[in-house]
């Protein structure tokens, strides 16, 4: 449902099952997204970079990663001049690896990285449109710690930073941190998990303990641990908006990241890995907040805040209004897209209902002539008049 209506509305284009075109405005949307999280990471002192999509199989191999039976979701390349590359579907090798030429006493730790890169993962079943994608963007970031203490207090810190993500994306209420599969390194890893019915997750919450578990851990011991009982928690369909995890000192092992500590002993990295899937964000987005009539964005993620539909006609007055209206917004700093197109009133309508900014503004012939326009909020169609100085004062931040 996400990708069908991205597609209609304009914001996406299909390549091909699995992989989307961002077009201008759904990149406006990207970008609205990465930003909220661009902030929040900074705030938690990690520091962005870009990496490669390129990787090398011998790194891979030394964690035994590279093997298609371990990591199903490779897309692997020939080199013309001799050898395998791999296209990116983690970062999580290069990235230790990397850090090797940064880290070799106790005093370069801790170090906390992170991207936005696009990710490439040979997924069997693309089907739930930007949610699963061949290709995709993630927030990955790393942090490389002296020792447990100092990585729990920065796993605990990018919790928090998660959370304020998903609040300010609006889908605060609906997220839960919640218990998965550990993996190799740990009992447990944090996922974030958001309750949707298109998400292809299965958790148990109960809403008054904030306690989530992924139905892969869900059992007596688990919800014994955690100080619940099994029929006090709710099944609900998830998405997997994020994943955090720590791996350690494994990892560190395993590529050679080393650090001497203050007594001169050479010890491993302890290291985590954070997830976000930006472009499964979105969709996520589209599918909790869509109504029959088309998209609906919370203003913190929405390309404009106004759409101005201007029913000028061939009015050369009101065209006129609604082009004045139009610059003063935007020389207010409101983000505003303006419809000036040459159809009629109902088309207009029907796809700023659909594209989903948050506020619809209306300027025609009567209401320059009684000096109120029309405001829609798109969420809930409460429609209010105002004057062109309430509109810049509602408006401009
Ligand atoms: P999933 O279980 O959904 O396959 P994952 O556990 O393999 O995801 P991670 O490697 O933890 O995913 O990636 C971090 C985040 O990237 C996930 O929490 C999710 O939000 C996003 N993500 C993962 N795979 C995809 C995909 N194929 N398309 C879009 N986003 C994805
Ligand atoms: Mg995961």
């Amino acid at each position: 449902m996400n990708a069908k209506l991205l597609i209609r509305a304009g914001y996406i284009h299909k390549e091909m099952a699995g992989a989307y075109q961002l077009l201008p405005l759904g990149f406006m949307v990207v970008n609205k997204i990465k930003q909220i999280v661009r902030e929040e990471m900074d705030a938690i002192d990690t520091q962005e970079m870009i990496a490669t999509n390129l990787q090398s199989k011998e790194l891979w191999n030394k964690t035994g990663r590279w093997d298609d039976e371990v990591v199903d979701v490779w897309f692997k390349s020939e080199l013309k001049s001799g050898g395998e590359v791999g296209l990116a579907w983690s970062h999580e090798e290069p990235l230790a690896n990397m850090m090797k030429n940064h880290i070799s006493s106790y005093k370069d730790l801790p170090v906390y990285i992170y991207q936005f890169q696009n990710k490439l993962r040979n997924e069997l079943r693309a089907k739930s449109g930007m949610m699963r994608g061949k290709e995709f963007i993630m927030k990955d970031a790393y942090s490389f710690c002296r020792n447990e203490e100092d990585h729990n207090a920065y796993y605990e810190e990018s919790k928090v930073a998660y959370m304020k993500c998903f609040e300010r994306m609006g889908v605060g209420d609906d997220t839960y941190v919640t218990f998965a599969d550990g993996g190799a390194f740990t009992e447990f890893s944090h996922e974030f998990q958001t309750i949707c019915e298109a998400g292809e997750d299965i958790c148990y919450i109960n809403k008054e303990k904030g306690i989530a578990i992924n139905e892969e851990v869900f059992n007596e011991k688990t919800c014994t641990d955690l100080g619940v009982s099994a029929d006090e928690m709710e099944k609900v369909q998830t998405a997997e908006v994020g994943n955090i995890f720590n791996f350690g000192r494994q990892k560190g092992e395993e590529v050679g990241l080393f650090f001497n500590e203050q007594d001169g002993e050479k010890t491993a990295v302890w290291m985590g890995s954070y997830g976000i899937g930006i472009t499964r964000m979105m969709g996520v987005i589209v599918e909790k907040f869509a109504d029959e009539k088309g998209i609906v964005w919370p203003v913190s993620v929405a390309p404009y805040q106004v759409h101005l539909v201007g029913l000028n006609g061939d009015d050369g007055e009101i065209k006129d209004c609604t082009d004045g209206i139009y610059t003063a917004l935007q020389r207010r700093g409101v983000e505003v897209l303006y419809d000036d197109r040459d159809v009629r009133p109902g088309n207009k309508f029907a796809d700023s209902d659909l594209l989903g900014m948050p506020y619809r503004v209306v300027s025609s012939k009567k209401m320059k002539e009684e000096g109120t326009f029309e405001v829609v909020e798109r969420k809930t169609g409460e429609v209010n008049y105002m004057t062109e100085e309430e509109l810049y004062s509602k408006f401009a931040a």
